[in-house]
């Protein structure tokens, strides 16, 4: 596939690993070119091999309760969280973040965990009135340092999920060096979530196959 392949050849490539029985994980790198419908492509894998999570059957099933393959992402950033031994129950998670990727099934993800869940995002007013307030902090926005050292709560876990190059370097959304004394746990990045997301990613493969015996 290169940059040039059209919706319907990418369709149809979906359509023939939904059918390989040696196929067990698929997933489609985002984002694709602009001529091709996201949603359409999403749509067609089928959600049992759907290791991403990103389709509609398991985003709903993420929503009723009911996980069968969720987001890696936001299963790295609870993986995360839930190895500090914290617990989640009644804390206040902030969200920073509202794609349907990563901010939206992580807010979902606490808030089965019983958080009490605020999801920020770029329309909301007064950023740091929130995230003054998180117990649990998580920052998926792609602006690096966004996040500085007022705006964060003391002994808060606080999860950067951001990817930003700047000169040549890889860094967060979160300003690390000057936030790392204050909060109880952070995460890197480079070497935080995104490790984290890959094997996640694994997991979900294993599951997609222990899935697939179950057919
Ligand atoms: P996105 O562009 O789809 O969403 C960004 C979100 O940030 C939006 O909901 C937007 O409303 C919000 N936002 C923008 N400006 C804001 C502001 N000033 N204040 C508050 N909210 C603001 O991005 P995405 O796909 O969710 O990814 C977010 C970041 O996470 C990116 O840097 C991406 O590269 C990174 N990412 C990392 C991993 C990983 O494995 N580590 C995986 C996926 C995405």
């Amino acid at each position: 596939m290169t940059a040039e392949t059209s919706e319907e050849v990418l369709l149809q490539k979906v359509r023939e690993f939904n059918q390989d029985p040696r196929i067990h994980g698929l997933l489609v790198q985002l984002p694709l070119p602009k001529y091709i419908s996201e949603h359409k492509v999403i749509e067609q894998i089928n959600p049992k091999k759907d290791v991403d999570g990103f389709t509609p059957v398991n985003l709903g099933y993420l929503v009723s309760e009911n996980t069968i393959l969720a987001p890696a992402t936001a299963r790295a950033v609870l993986y995360l969280i839930e190895s500090t031994g914290i617990k989640i129950e009644g804390k206040n998670a902030v969200v920073i973040g509202r794609s349907k990727i990563v901010g939206k099934p992580t807010a979902m993800m606490l808030l089965e965990r019983n958080a009490t869940v605020t999801i920020c995002h770029s329309k909301t007013k007064n950023l740091a009135e929130h995230t003054k307030k998180a117990d649990i902090l998580i920052a998926a926005v792609g602006k690096p340092k966004l996040i500085t050292k007022n705006m964060v709560k003391e002994g808060a876990v606080v999860i950067d999920v951001g990817i930003n190059r700047v000169n040549g370097k890889i860094s967060g959304d979160i300003d690390f060096e000057n936030i790392r004394e204050t909060a109880g746990y952070i995460t890197p990045v480079p070497g935080g979530v995104g490790p984290m997301t890959i094997a996640m990613l694994m997991e979900n493969t294993l599951k997609a196959m222990e899935l697939a015996k179950k057919i």
